[in-house]
């Protein structure tokens, strides 16, 4: 070894003896180098920009600075982490390791790495499934969030079964809170700006207008394993919003508050009632705004703080049968909700200003194979 060359170690897992040719990644934290050495023939396969790096003649020496002399493999060097580079081809090599829940708090910073790399390097197997576990987490179309609010309705009901029959309850169902079962909106809102997939966007925004600022997820999971416990406790990474990230925010449940205070406006009126009703049940509309007013609606200023406008029109929607209307009536209350919401989910991006002088992605700064 030369005299104050670093000495390199061969990554454990992926030093492949039968490999042929050697990935050495950006110098890691502590300085050290390692060593990966895999098929050029795999990653050729599954990555255009590596087949065509690899076409080219290495533009470093042979022989890796790991004393190893019997090795005289092409050597070409990444401006990719050691950490990625491995995450990375864990993905190419065992595409199972991919197949991560996409309910799991955690699982868009598992991802993150993966993704940034399967997009540099155009793996589109990868960014397909990855696309694919992030679209199922984060509803696409309101009928998507529809269908994903029952499945979370469902599970909560589990969680309050067993805290009204177990006799020791501990806030966990097979070891794990119903927060580890639910998606992390700040994780899904940093994967999505930082990897491009900015379809994932809209719904991230939305879930984290309601969500407390108070409530940080890191600080609960440091605080003891019992602070989440309350099952419809709902918290956020704070810490992984940037600057502008939080304008959007700001803003966009500012619009869903206004969204919000509409709606309580317009179904404890009166008038409102007798215009949307039939001569069949206008009678009905006075007594009908009295009692919203005392009933669903009366949380009211709470839910404009904290809005969630689609949680609120959908709890009327499922309330209007129970409001003693004619089938006719209960009809048009429903679709005029319906409609409602449907405007409410086309909102989102120009309430949270997505799409504009949005960030370029991270991804799109070409072949970073240094020389
Ligand atoms: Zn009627």
């Amino acid at each position: 070894m030369v005299k104050g060359q670093i000495a390199a170690r061969n990554h454990a897992k992926f030093y492949l003896e039968d490999g042929d040719v050697i990935l050495q990644p950006y110098k890691d934290q502590i300085g050290g180098i390692t060593l990966f050495c895999v098929h050029k023939g795999v990653l050729s396969f599954n990555s255009p920009v590596l087949r065509e790096l690899f076409a080219k003649p290495p533009p470093g020496p042979k022989q890796p600075a790991n004393n190893d002399a019997a090795i005289e493999k092409p050597l070409y060097h990444m401006k990719d982490s050691a950490q990625d580079l491995s995450e990375f081809l864990r993905a190419v090599y065992e595409p199972g390791t991919l197949l991560l829940p996409e309910s799991a708090p955690d699982t868009p910073l598992r991802l993150a790495p993966i993704m940034k790399l399967a997009v540099k390097y155009q793996v589109a197997s990868i960014q397909a499934s990855v696309t694919d576990i992030m679209s199922r987490a984060w509803p696409q179309s309101l009928s998507e969030w529809l269908d994903a609010r029952a499945q979370r309705k469902l599970l909560e009901q589990k969680y309050t079964d067993a805290m009204n029959t177990a006799d020791n309850y501990t806030g966990m169902l097979d070891g794990k809170h119903l927060a580890d079962r639910l998606p992390e909106p700040a994780a899904a809102l940093r994967f999505a700006h930082d990897c491009g997939l900015h379809g994932v966007l809209p719904a991230a925004y939305y879930a984290l207008a309601s969500v407390p600022a108070a409530k940080d997820w890191d600080e609960l999971q440091r605080a003891s394993p019992d602070s989440f416990d309350d099952i419809h406790l709902r918290a956020a990474r704070w810490s992984l919003l940037r600057p502008d990230e939080w304008r959007r925010l700001v803003r966009g449940r500012e619009h869903l508050g206004r969204s919000v205070a509409l709606t309580l406006e317009a179904y404890g009126r009166t008038d409102e009632f007798e215009e949307r009703l039939g001569d069949c049940c206008r009678g009905e509309a006075s007594a009908l705004a009295t009692r919203l007013r005392g009933g669903v609606l009366r949380n009211g200023a709470f839910d404009a703080l904290l809005p969630d406008p689609i949680e609120l029109t959908q709890q009327l929607f499922e309330a209007v049968p129970s409001w003693g209307l004619c089938t006719s009536c209960t009809d048009t209350l429903q679709g005029d909700l319906r409609f409602a919401q449907e405007c409410l989910w086309l909102e989102i991006p120009r309430a949270f200003t997505l799409g504009q002088s949005d960030a370029v992605p991270e991804t799109g700064e070409g072949i970073s194979v240094a020389l």
